[in-house]
């Protein structure tokens, strides 16, 4: 792969106007298959979850699945979509070996969802309203492993073995109109983008959403034009981002890549493109028109899908709180800062601190929590994931500081138990004594014993020179292992000075 020279970004700003597009896939977490009777499910032996239908054997016979057919209404009640009373499925024609029949089922001319809107907040605090041209049904096709090459892709592959699992999980493709404006934020609103969608169909429940497994995947359409041009510049496609960070750092590179081609007199043909996350780098994949010849034709085998006034109302009845209304319901509630709470949104925290509010935490505790010592501990697991602890257990930890009980070190500890499995926060404090110590008796006890070694202390505090208070405070929770309570060893400290 030819290392492509790149424009730097800021001039690249000043030169082009960016126009970028979004085509979200949505896996569905239904039961069953998209049209036959099949598990839907991740992590089986390969080619265990097929039969006549999804593997295309003569005469099998497709039939919708009414779960499919609802969840996809929601998605589209919930993008704020009309909802088509009559829609076809259509036969897109391709030959891939990940899908047996050689077509895959499609909606075409007649999605079930269309002229639709979210309004998305990027992480400068702007909101933009994208505008979603449809949302449309569709098959998954299976997963194709590349065996024998040095990138896991075809090319140079010895040989490949297809596994037919996912061949016709349902999916919901979103595809927004093009989007102006976005000015250097272009790929931070591309992400933010996939970020809003991914947590309405999370909210509604329709699908796992979890980007790693691609439940959701993007394709980012990017094109140019000169500032001021009237007409559309040429677009590319860069197929199956998965992950966030992923598609704000590939559109950056396709600004930068274009600009430099369209500055040096060049021409930006219009194709697929594949990014890879280790090179941070987009490479060609296939050229595409817009008019690409997959012989669409209306699907014979399905009835179309017709989903009643009274279908769509009840669904619509059954939609969740929209999460731009709930950023600000909650922004309201907690009585963050902006930038405290813009932060939490941005590490995707807002369902752990609404339960763990839920559960009798201060919002504050609760997000100093999640924030800092369990997303400390989720970056440096393995999988980034957060770590094994349940909203209740933190918002009772938060409580045992509250109410005096532990402290912020034993805190820690006790939070390593939790993760090791040992039980509730609670629990474990009684369990193995990690209670603070404020008893005065066994606080003079050990501040006394401080005071030998360091006899000029008291006379430092009569003086006003509280700092000296510091070295025994220090000594008394060295002695007493982190567990004495600081601010009564400081106020007996005074008492006992003043005396
Ligand atoms: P395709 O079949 O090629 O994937 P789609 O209609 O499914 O086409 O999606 C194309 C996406 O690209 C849409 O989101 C559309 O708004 C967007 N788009 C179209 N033209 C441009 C352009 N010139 N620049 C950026 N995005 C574009
Ligand atoms: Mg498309
Ligand atoms: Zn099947």
């Amino acid at each position: 792969m030819a290392k492509a020279e790149l424009m730097n970004y800021e001039q690249a700003l000043e030169q082009f106007e960016v126009v970028i597009g979004l085509e979200v896939h949505v896996e569905l977490n239904t039961n069953t298959k998209m049209f036959c009777g099949c598990k839907n499910e991740f992590g089986n032996e390969p080619n265990t979850n097929v039969c006549p239908i999804c593997i295309a054997l003569p005469g099998a016979l497709p039939a919708v699945n009414k779960t499919a057919v609802e969840s996809s209404i929601k998605i589209g009640l919930a993008l704020g979509c009309e909802i088509a009373p009559t829609g076809r499925f259509a036969r897109k024609n391709y030959f891939y070996p990940d899908l047996a029949k050689n077509f895959q089922t499609s909606q075409y001319d007649e999605p079930i969802a269309f002229e639709g809107a979210l309004e998305v907040e990027v992480p400068s605090g702007a909101v933009h309203n994208v505008l979603i041209e449809r949302a449309h049904m569709e098959e998954d096709a299976g997963k194709l492993t590349h065996i024998g090459g040095s990138t896991g892709r075809i090319q140079g592959a010895e040989y490949s073995l297809v596994d037919y699992n996912r061949a016709g999980v349902p999916l919901v493709e979103i595809v927004t109109k093009p989007i102006y404006g976005a000015g250097s934020e272009a790929p931070e609103l591309a992400a933010a983008y996939v970020r809003s969608v991914r947590e309405i169909v999370k909210g509604l429940g329709v699908s796992d959403a979890r980007m790693e497994r691609g439940n959701v995947r993007c394709d980012a359409n990017v094109s140019l034009r000169k500032k001021g041009a009237e007409k559309l510049g040429t677009r590319t496609e860069t197929k199956n981002v998965n992950s966030l960070r992923s598609i704000e750092r590939a559109v950056r590179y396709e600004i930068q890549r274009q600009a430099h081609i369209l500055a040096n007199g060049g021409t930006i043909i219009q194709e697929t493109r594949h990014w890879h996350e280790d090179k941070g780098a987009t490479s060609a994949g296939r050229p595409k028109s817009d008019a690409d010849d997959y012989r669409y034709f209306p699907e014979p085998d399905l009835v179309p899908v017709q989903p009643s006034r009274e279908l769509i109302e009840s669904l619509r009845a059954t939609l969740p709180e929209k999460p731009a209304d709930r950023r600000k319901r909650l922004a309201g509630e907690w009585g963050f800062s902006e930038l405290e709470f813009r932060d939490v949104v941005n590490a995707d925290l807002l369902d752990q601190l609404e339960e763990t509010v839920a559960a009798g935490a201060k919002p504050q505790a609760a997000r100093k929590w999640w924030m800092g010592e369990l997303a400390r501990i989720a970056n440096e697991s393995e999988e980034g994931a957060i770590p094994n602890i349940t909203p209740a257990q933190v918002a009772e930890l938060a409580k045992l500081i509250e109410d005096g009980k532990i402290n912020d070190r034993l805190a820690r500890e006790v939070l390593g138990y939790v993760l090791a499995g040992e039980g509730s926060p609670a629990e474990i404090v009684s369990a193995r004594g990690l209670e603070v110590v404020s008893d005065d008796g066994a606080l003079i006890a050990a501040i006394e014993a401080a005071l030998a070694t360091q006899p000029d202390v008291l006379d430092a505090i009569r003086e006003g020179r509280m700092q000296a208070a510091g070295q025994v405070i220090g000594a008394v929770m060295k002695a007493m292992a982190g567990s004495a309570d600081a601010a009564r060893v400081r106020e007996l400290l005074i008492e006992m000075a003043n005396k």
